[in-house]
């Protein structure tokens, strides 16, 4: 059987994309290579378009439902707090970022995704080559061909696909680190974001569904979280409070092209930036709106494939590279050590935060093509 489109990767991204076709009725076939979701904690922030979008899959009411509406983030520097950013007045139907940990996102998606007659999920099937014909491509895995008029690629920052194509990349790295953890939250910051941009490290701390909270600190030692937030912020976390603890080194990575033939990269297949600035996803789910609407315009209205394609490679390269120099830039400031550079730190800080543009641009309303417009 030929699929109308093939989606390799069931992360977020494709599981939004394979969603968008579903519902336009195309015949969809997933195939992902692990056997149940991810444990390891990763996105949690989810932005204002993409609650949009979520909505067109009349999603966005159960995701505000499943998680924490952040609608103030505060910002402490050397000298005290610093400003804040208010995402109360923003434009649209959302106006907060949500919160809400990848894989509660995935399952929300998976489970749409199940409602979906035309879409089809196998797991634990992993694509290992896939080869070009005159009216499609072939997707070999161990056990067997699947066939299909395009694939798109949403298997991740290491995407095997993007290999596989010999589409080339260049990656940077930044050369610093963060470490993370959940904790079950006695703070008394409900459900507001804090940043604390101090002389010995940032530290950001953000409020999870289920009484939970986000501790990132930026740090080259492999030292505990615990006392090093006490030290930088001075507030009391209990180690055994902790339910996980991970470790990140951010880097990016941009691909020379996003399409190879009738193939097509979304998602982190298509651009790696920095996590602190929570973007990745969302400009994965940016991706997944134009590449639905694209390859449904290519394959029931026969329009024609290579136009739209570069059209989507000139609008998704340009918002992820504009969402990854953001990420840099936050980044950038965060890492600034010593009182002098802290005290210069926070003038600039207090500044920028007085601007009306600063909101929109966290809620990534002001990224270039952040929506797909027909
Ligand atoms: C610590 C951290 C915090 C973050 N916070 C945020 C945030 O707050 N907001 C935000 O927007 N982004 C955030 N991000 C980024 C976000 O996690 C990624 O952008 C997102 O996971 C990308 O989704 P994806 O579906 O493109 O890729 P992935 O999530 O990597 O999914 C790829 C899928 O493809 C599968 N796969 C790979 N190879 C194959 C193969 N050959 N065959 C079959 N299947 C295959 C994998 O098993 C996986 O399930 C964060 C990242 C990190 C590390």
């Amino acid at each position: 059987m030929k699929h109308d489109v093939i989606i390799i990767g069931a992360g977020p991204v494709g599981l939004l994309l394979a969603l968008l076709l579903g519902q336009r009725g195309l015949n969809v076939l997933v195939l992902e290579q692990r056997t149940e979701l991810p444990q390891q904690s990763q996105a949690i922030g989810i932005t204002p378009p993409s609650l949009e979008i979520l909505a067109t899959v009349g999603l966005a009411q159960s995701f505000v439902q499943s998680g924490v509406c952040i609608r103030d983030c505060f910002v402490h520097g050397h000298t005290g707090r610093l400003g804040g950013v208010s995402f109360r007045d923003i434009a649209g139907a959302h106006r907060f970022i949500l919160s809400l940990p990848q894989r509660q996102t995935m399952r929300l998606l998976e489970e749409a995704l199940m409602q979906q007659p035309t879409v089809k999920l196998m797991r634990g099937i992993e694509c290992a080559a896939l080869s070009s014909q005159a009216d499609g491509v072939i997707v070999r895995t161990a056990e067997a061909e699947f066939h299909a008029a395009f694939v798109v690629a949403c298997d991740g920052a290491h995407s095997r696909v993007r290999e596989l194509l010999g589409i080339r990349t260049r990656r940077r790295e930044y050369g610093c680190q963060f470490v993370m953890g959940d904790f079950i939250d006695r703070t008394a910051m409900q459900d507001d974001a804090h940043l604390f941009f101090t002389a010995a490290g940032a530290v950001e701390s953000f409020p999870l569904p289920e009484g939970q909270r986000r501790w990132i600190v930026q740090t080259n030692d492999e030292t505990d979280l615990v006392p090093q937030v006490r030290q930088r912020t001075g507030m009391l976390l209990n180690a055994a409070d902790q339910l996980n603890a991970s470790a990140f080194s951010p880097w990016r990575l941009d691909c020379e092209r996003l399409h190879l033939g009738h193939v097509l990269l979304c998602g982190d297949a298509a651009h790696v930036m920095s996590p602190i600035g929570g973007q990745g996803m969302n400009t994965g789910f940016a991706d997944a709106e134009f590449a639905a609407a694209m390859l449904h315009a290519i394959l029931r209205h026969g329009e024609n494939a290579e136009r739209w394609f570069k059209q989507y490679e000139h609008c998704r390269q340009t918002a992820a590279r504009t969402a990854a120099r953001r990420a840099e830039w936050g980044m950038g400031l965060g890492v600034w050590r010593g009182v002098m550079r802290s005290l210069l730190r926070d003038f600039i800080i207090r500044s920028i935060l007085r601007s009306d543009h600063v909101p929109p641009w966290f809620a990534m309303q002001s990224l270039p093509f952040n929506r797909y417009q027909p």
